[in-house]
């Protein structure tokens, strides 16, 4: 069955400050509010300033999440964020699995499966972003790199690994590029994710419950509506259009709309 309120995540990466919090994302807040929107609106700040924008949203509709967790919980990890941090003040959701990272940080498949894992273990939501390069879209590879990306969270983690989960198909190719799939394409990428979790719960009898799956990759406000539109499309993960303190509020109005 269509979502009726799609959720909608915006990934700040490494920008903001105090000032842009003040001068963006608390008049969001009261566009949220004002504008009485009941979607899920998740918002992935810099972690720096997650506890500070945390005090802000007190009460307010809209819910923080993590860019990304170590492997660890303590210890002599400099540099690191320990999910017991997150959770200590009060943050649920944890981005993994973002090409960003992978590229930039080499964080490969497993070490991505492993902290889906952690992510699980306390309780929090994964919203794990998978999908294939250009490359692999061109030699038709994108399911296949998918079904890996999957598997090995499955063997880790069990059937029933993405319960209470969000999926982001993040086309590599797209991200930041102005340049979206067909929607029917992501649709057709949302089913076959869609239907590869459920088989994988079915044949081993557990039963398929909470699991969103969105899409990411140059969403704005000019395309939300027809991305939306799609049958299996959960929602959207937003990169650069969340940044604008216009363009994310049209995004979010027109997101209750489609
Ligand atoms: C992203 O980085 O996950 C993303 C979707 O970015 P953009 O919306 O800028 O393409």
């Amino acid at each position: 069955m269509k979502i009726q309120k799609p959720v909608i995540i915006g990934n700040w990466k490494l920008n903001g400050n105090k000032k842009s919090i003040h001068d963006m994302f608390i008049p969001l807040t009261d566009f949220i509010i004002n504008n009485s929107i009941h979607n899920t609106i998740i918002i992935l700040p810099p972690n720096l300033y997650l506890d500070y924008i945390y005090k802000i949203i007190y009460q307010k509709n809209i819910v923080l999440g993590s860019q990304n967790i170590d492997l660890n919980c303590s210890g002599a990890f400099t540099g690191e964020t320990s999910i017991l941090m997150l959770k200590d003040i009060g943050i649920k959701y944890v981005l993994l699995g973002h090409s960003e990272r992978r590229k930039n940080h080499h964080e490969d498949d497993m070490l991505v499966a492993k902290k889906f894992q952690l992510i699980k273990k306390f309780n929090c939501i994964p919203i794990l972003c998978i999908g294939e390069n250009k490359n692999e879209k061109l030699k038709n590879k994108t399911k296949i790199i998918i079904q890996k990306q999957l598997d090995l969270i499955f063997n880790l983690c069990g059937d029933n690994a993405f319960d209470r989960s969000i999926i982001a198909y993040e086309p590599i190719w797209s991200i930041g590029t102005g340049i979206i799939p067909d929607p029917e394409y992501i649709n057709n990428i949302h089913q076959y994710i869609k239907n590869y979790i459920n088989k994988i719960k079915i044949v081993n009898h557990s039963e398929h419950t909470n699991t969103l799956f969105i899409y990411g990759g140059s969403v704005n406000e000019k395309n939300i509506k027809i991305i939306l539109k799609e049958q299996d499309v959960d929602g959207v993960l937003i990169g650069g259009a969340a940044l604008q303190y216009n363009t994310f509020s049209t995004i979010i109005k027109l997101s209750q709309l489609h």
